[in-house]
């Protein structure tokens, strides 16, 4: 904790704040030098203010500068640094309902956008890869809860010709899926010509697929029940 002075509603108060105590550039512990303090920019009359303080990290190989922000509580004035994350959102966009069929699809194929965001190319292949088996799978399932079992234990290629007869188009994405799949999961890369894009593009074709299945199982409990 340092005492430091910060002005609100034209008075200077002194507050105490917990100095941070590794340095987000290097990672290691250290006692930062306190460089600036902003104004704070909020009244403290009813809402929590904010105000930043400027550190440069102690160690003389890395030196390197990193501003923190911490709230005022209205009343106390006790204060608490805001957590930052400089990760910008990153936004999947996937069909509607799919995750009513597929959880792990959604949460599998999140982890390999988040991957291919990061430029991990080969991590983001092999995860599109397993988003694809879960979301087939699931779907399989979802047809015929009562094999739920049988279907956990199979080959994703014999679950596709064994299931999905009724879907001759989720089945041809399907191969397609686990045709370039192989290839990014396998030391030896078979088909050239296909990369990560055309993965995605048909996983994302059989979701749709899939979620237009979904979507017209409900409109035929309905459109049956009245
Ligand atoms: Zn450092």
């Amino acid at each position: 904790m340092e005492n430091i002075h910060i002005d609100f509603l034209n008075t200077s108060q002194t507050i105490s704040i917990d100095i941070p105590e590794w340095c987000p550039h290097c990672g290691r512990n250290t006692s930062p030098s306190l460089v600036s303090k902003s104004r704070s920019q909020d009244t403290l009359r009813k809402d929590f203010a904010r105000f930043a303080v400027t550190y440069r990290c102690s160690y003389s190989d890395c030196k390197k500068y990193f501003s923190v922000e911490y709230s005022v509580h209205p009343n106390n004035l006790s204060t608490s640094i805001k957590t930052y994350s400089y990760r910008p959102p990153i936004k999947v966009n996937l069909p509607q309902n799919i995750e009513k069929v597929s959880p792990d699809f959604v949460e599998i194929y999140g982890q390999a956008t988040v991957a291919e965001t990061e430029k991990l190319e080969q991590v983001a292949g092999v995860g599109y890869r397993k988003s694809a088996e879960f979301l087939l799978k699931d779907f399989a399932i979802y047809k015929e809860p009562s094999k739920q079992e049988k279907i956990k234990t199979m080959p994703l290629g014999q679950v596709i010709s064994t299931y999905f007869s009724d879907f001759p188009k989720i089945q041809t994405l399907a191969k397609a899926i686990s045709w370039i799949g192989n290839d990014e999961t396998h030391y030896i890369r078979k088909h050239d010509d296909k990369d990560i894009q055309d993965l995605k593009r048909f996983i994302l074709a059989c979701a749709q697929f899939i979620a237009s299945d979904y979507d017209f199982d409900e409109a035929l409990a309905f459109t049956s029940s009245n």
